[in-house]
């Protein structure tokens, strides 16, 4: 399998891409006090299949899990990623709630996240989802060709500047031909990875995922979410990008919100 993608698999992601951030706007706009999680999935899984996709994180196994239960991963306050979407639980004003979705659309893949406020948050928590989406845009403008993918974990690191944990067990990825493919991409200077040059036809999965206390994390009873271990609050913002002779494309354009 090839890291990286034609031009012409780069035109349906593009096009996939935009379903998706279409699909996880419809969603969001949709989070309020009293709205169950199951709801917000049932809003973006219509969005998606009206335009001729097809959830790619439902049904999705990784080693020897249960398939995964919802289109969207929803994860909320101390939970990381990875939380089911298929719960019946209502959002209380003061949530934080992660999304994270991902389509196949032309027999290709894309993946996305954000986390927003639910009602009137903290000043705390709002700060968290700021540098959490600051931090990956950061990842992204350290994208070079000629540059490496440790370059983008060392903007994320410096962008964090230690006000908050990085979670180091979960790392960005490629992604397209597959839900995940290589490389890995931590988002902080790790140690033992590989050293990858970013070549153009890369399309890659920037994703950080911060914590008001520490990185450690622990998985749920589900078998799924991922929690932190301390109960501290979490966040994770996550888009698609194509590296071409042009440059940095984003392929799933951030929902609108207001943090
Ligand atoms: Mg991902």
């Amino acid at each position: 399998m090839s890291l990286t993608k034609t031009s012409t698999e780069i035109d349906s992601l593009r096009r996939g891409g935009l379903l998706l951030s279409k699909a996880l706007q419809a969603a969001v706009d949709a989070v309020k006090p009293g709205v169950t999680l199951r709801s917000l999935d049932a809003i973006a899984t219509e969005v998606i299949e009206k335009g001729g996709g097809k959830p790619s994180f439902k049904g999705y196994k990784s080693g020897n899990e249960v398939p995964f239960p919802s289109t969207v991963c929803m994860s909320v306050n101390d939970e990381v990623v990875h939380g089911l979407g298929n719960r019946d639980l209502a959002l209380k004003e003061g949530d934080i709630v992660g999304l994270d979705i991902g389509l196949w659309l032309e027999d290709l893949c894309t993946d996305m996240a954000v986390t927003v406020p639910v009602g009137n948050v903290s000043r705390e928590r709002l700060a968290l989802l700021r540098l959490t989406r600051d931090s990956m845009y950061a990842g992204l403008d350290a994208i070079k060709l000629g540059g490496t993918i440790a370059d983008i974990g060392a903007a994320i690191e410096d962008a964090v500047d230690g006000k908050y944990g990085i979670v180091t067990a979960l790392v960005g990825h490629g992604v397209g031909h597959k839900v995940h493919e290589p490389p890995h991409i931590p988002n902080y200077r790790a140690k033992g990875f590989p050293t990858v040059k970013i070549v153009s036809g890369m399309v890659l999965a920037i994703e950080p995922m911060l914590t008001s206390g520490d990185s450690d994390i622990i998985t749920a009873k589900d078998g799924w979410t991922i929690k932190t271990k301390d109960g501290s609050d979490s966040a994770h913002f996550e888009v698609t990008v194509a590296i071409t002779d042009a440059g940095l494309e984003i392929l799933t354009p951030q929902p609108k919100v207001r943090i």
